[in-house]
């Protein structure tokens, strides 16, 4: 019997597999000192009016050099970090880091109505997010209006004892819900009641389809008008063609940010690119 299984472990435990072991302890183990590595830092997305091309804010996201694996993307990195659980400090770096960047462009004269930043379902199950949140907007002056979380279904799947508490207490503080990905998690709809979001940002795997996929389109149309209806924003991730630009505007949808726009920079180029449009 021992024998047997060990034959079949033995199969299942394919060079594949091995290298994929040795893939996640490595970025597990390189993950764990990035933060004190400084090996982290932020890009910035422009969010723009779809209509007038004019930035708005913009959406902080992750980019991790380790000094060992080379530059990594963080589909590959935060789920590991979200199994360690090391999300929880990682994410709380973002939060702060964000926020000092937006005073420190604000203190530079550069009128940028608001961050948004991520925030994994792992920093929800930790109890201290709302502090996290306040203690960065206090330390850098910012109100809560300042800032935007997106969070993805995943964390109302998850549905830890204090989701909606701490929600109410961020929506207190002014910080703007959002939620990411939007149709791509589960779909049932009483949370867009049930929770205290501000707006949803369509996922880019929709957009993509728009607008010679008749599925895709109808579905975006949909998305949008949901949203509409219950008073939510609608800002549209992934736009990358002039037709989905028109598109989202014939929709109603106002806020979007994509490759036609800009793709996330550094924030010397984020600082450019706002300073030239006042200059025009
Ligand atoms: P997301 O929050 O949905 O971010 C959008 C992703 O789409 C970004 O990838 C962005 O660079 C990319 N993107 C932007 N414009 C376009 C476009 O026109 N077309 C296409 N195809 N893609 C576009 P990125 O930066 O690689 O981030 C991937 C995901 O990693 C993010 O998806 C988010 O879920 C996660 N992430 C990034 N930063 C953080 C963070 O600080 N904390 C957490 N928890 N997750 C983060
Ligand atoms: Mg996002
Ligand atoms: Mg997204
Ligand atoms: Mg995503």
């Amino acid at each position: 019997e021992a024998k047997r299984r060990g034959r079949n472990t033995w199969q299942t435990f394919t060079p594949a597999l091995a290298r994929k072991l040795t893939d996640r302890l490595l970025i597990e183990t390189q993950l764990r000192r990035a933060l004190d590595n400084q090996e982290f830092y932020l890009h910035y997305q422009p969010q723009v009016d779809l209509r007038t091309g004019r930035i708005h804010g913009a959406e902080a996201l992750l980019r991790w050099k380790s000094r060992i694996l080379g530059e990594l993307n963080p589909d590959l990195f935060i789920p590991h970090a979200e199994t360690t659980g090391d999300i929880v400090p990682i994410g709380a770096w973002v939060i702060q880091e964000a926020c000092r960047q937006l005073r420190a462009w604000r203190d530079a004269g550069l009128a940028i109505d608001r961050i948004a930043v991520n925030v994994s379902f792992r920093q929800f199950l930790s109890d201290n997010l709302p502090e996290t949140v306040l203690s960065a907007l206090n330390q850098y002056k910012l109100p809560g209006e300042a800032l935007e979380i997106e969070i993805t279904e995943r964390v109302l799947i998850e549905d830890a004892p204090d989701t909606l508490a701490n929600f109410n207490t961020l929506k207190g503080l002014g910080v703007a819900l959002v939620i990411d990905d939007f149709g791509e998690g589960y779909s049932a709809l009483n949370y867009l009641r049930k929770f205290p979001f501000s707006g949803v940002k369509i996922s880019h795997t929709f957009m993509q389809g728009v607008p010679f996929n008749a599925s895709d389109s109808a579905i975006c149309q949909a998305m949008i008008q949901i949203a509409k209806s219950v008073g939510l924003a609608v800002i549209a991730e992934g736009v990358e063609h002039e037709v989905q630009r028109a598109f989202l505007i014939k929709h109603g949808t106002v806020l979007g940010q994509g490759f036609l726009f800009s793709q996330a920079v550094s924030p010397r180029e984020f600082a450019e690119l706002v300073r030239q449009q006042r200059s025009t």
